[in-house]
């Protein structure tokens, strides 16, 4: 944590946006007008002139300065808000460098702090721009590194090719439903996923699936009515395969008698996350019902690291599980692996990826272990050793060369918030094995309806593009209580959204 006096008094958004850049080189840090022994000492100079904005900034530290000067020039006004958001930039640009350049660190992702920089891609794509002129966007407005700008024009022609109709795709929706239970949690997540030993003791599990197939049947029935085809399902959570295998069963007769038109969903994804969940007469029942794509999730083939992130399962039950899987006929497989994770290196994931290469999952997901604030590895951060950020960029190199040799294509990706070394998640397949519904969800190209536990429900107008959000409680208690509420008041929304279409 760095305390940064900034001498200049700025608005609140241009203080939050600095403060991200600033985290990006020291985690927590805070800026000041005015405080005792900051560690940093940055002034800034800004004007607009026209429609040429120029910033500078100059940091003081040790007796040493360093100094940036950035100028852009825009062909157009723009808009109020746009004109504070190339003023936050131009500002972003000069404090990033100066930080550059005293701690020596290069951020590859340059000022960009989103979550979804292919989403930026396809925006200027969209706009008509050809692949040069997005790389000298990225570049000169964000700062991108080469190698990162790669990474997103790759993306962006796999997802093109996964889904030829992306562009288009904004009058169909797709369904993500949220099972909240797993054996046990994993001490890095902050998912809905409550203990389900406990929860059927108490009688929570019956009711939250009563609940659940209400919810399905009610906006199956509306989709119907309205002829909305739908695109995707992914049933996420918590572990959705945490529950008995005839609990499964009628889930899915409901999803299939419910939703309108299933045999021709292009996907549905069943996160079947925790290997210690899988049994045979699950499997029976995925194949019964069509779910053609499934999650087996190792994050580490180290035992060790396993205990201590609190899974509960063996790396051999991994293997075990994907190797049942196989055998019962699923031919879509996705496995996670986390960089990062406690006491792990180079040559521990070096040991992960020489054995994902004995299985040849279809896809291959790699996370870089990100600190959310109410995880238990958070608030226990003192517990976990993990990697510096040198070590973690190796890892994720690693990770990088690996999928390139073993025939695997990045597809999609996103950025987290105290994510280690700044990094990003990356999704990988093979070729023509890209999960759609991960697509879809990354670009925000249409409506994700969610049901069930701590299930967001992302409204896009396939006109503006403008996302409205709904969020369905996280807790099965609270669910129970409120979610025909919550049902109703989503069919609101999609019948507003609908109209709205119809209307133009
Ligand atoms: S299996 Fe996934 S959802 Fe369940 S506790 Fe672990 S990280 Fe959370």
């Amino acid at each position: 944590m760095k305390k940064i006096q900034v001498h200049e008094r700025f608005k609140e958004d241009w203080v939050q946006v600095l403060t991200h850049i600033a985290n990006l080189f020291f985690e927590d840090s805070k800026l000041y007008e005015t405080v005792e022994d900051p560690d940093l000492s940055v002034h800034f100079q800004y004007k607009k002139e026209n429609n040429t904005y120029t910033t500078a900034c100059q940091l003081e530290v040790d007796d040493k300065v360093y100094k940036s000067e950035y100028t852009i020039h825009y062909e157009t006004e723009g808009v109020v808000r746009e004109q504070n958001i190339r003023m936050k930039r131009a500002l972003s640009h000069v404090l990033l460098d100066v930080l550059e350049q005293y701690t020596g660190m290069k951020q590859q992702w340059g000022i960009l702090t989103g979550v979804r920089p292919t989403k930026l891609y396809h925006k200027l794509r969209k706009q008509g721009l050809g692949r040069e002129k997005i790389a000298e966007v990225l570049k000169r407005d964000f700062r991108i590194s080469d190698e990162k700008i790669a990474l997103m024009e790759s993306i962006v022609e796999r997802q093109l090719v996964a889904i030829p109709d992306l562009d288009d795709i904004g009058k169909e929706i797709s369904i993500y439903i949220g099972v909240p239970f797993c054996p046990t949690k994993c001490a890095y997540c902050t998912f809905p996923a409550y203990a389900i030993g406990h929860n059927r003791k108490k009688g929570t599990v019956a009711s939250f699936l009563d609940g659940l197939h209400i919810e399905m049947r009610e906006i199956g029935k509306w989709l119907k009515e309205n002829d909305i085809k739908v695109t995707s399902i992914y049933w996420g959570g918590g572990t959705p395969t945490s529950i008995e295998a005839e609990e499964m069963d009628a889930l899915y007769k409901t999803m299939v008698e419910s939703f309108p038109d299933v045999e021709n969903i292009r996907e549905i994804t069943v996160e079947a996350g925790r290997p210690d969940t899988i049994t045979p007469e699950k499997l029976e029942v995925l194949k019964k019902w069509g779910i053609d794509r499934i999650s087996v999730n190792p994050q580490s083939y180290m035992d060790e690291t396993l205990k201590a992130i609190g899974r509960h399962h063996t790396v051999q039950e991994t293997i075990d599980k994907f190797w049942l899987a196989r055998k019962a006929g699923m031919y879509n497989i996705n496995m996670d692996l986390i960089i990062g994770l406690p006491n792990e290196g180079v040559s521990e994931l070096e040991h992960s990826l020489n054995e994902t290469e004995k299985l040849q999952p279809e896809s291959l997901t790699v996370h870089t272990l990100s600190f959310k604030r109410a995880s238990e590895m958070t608030q226990n951060k003192e517990k976990y050793k993990v990697a510096d950020r040198q070590t973690v960029m190796q890892m994720m190199q690693l990770a990088e060369n690996w999928t390139r040799n073993n025939g695997y294509y990045p597809y999609y990706l996103y950025r987290q918030k105290n994510i280690l070394g700044n990094l990003e998640n990356v999704g990988y397949s093979k070729p023509g094995e890209e999960s759609i519904y991960n697509i879809l969800i990354m670009e925000e190209v249409q409506t994700i309806l969610g049901i069930g536990c701590g299930a967001s429900s992302k409204f896009v107008n396939p006109e503006t593009g403008k996302i409205t959000q709904y969020f369905n409680p996280k807790d099965p208690a609270q669910y129970i209580l409120s979610f025909e509420e919550a049902t109703q008041k989503k069919i609101a929304m999609l019948h507003d959204l609908y109209n709205v279409q119809l209307k133009q």
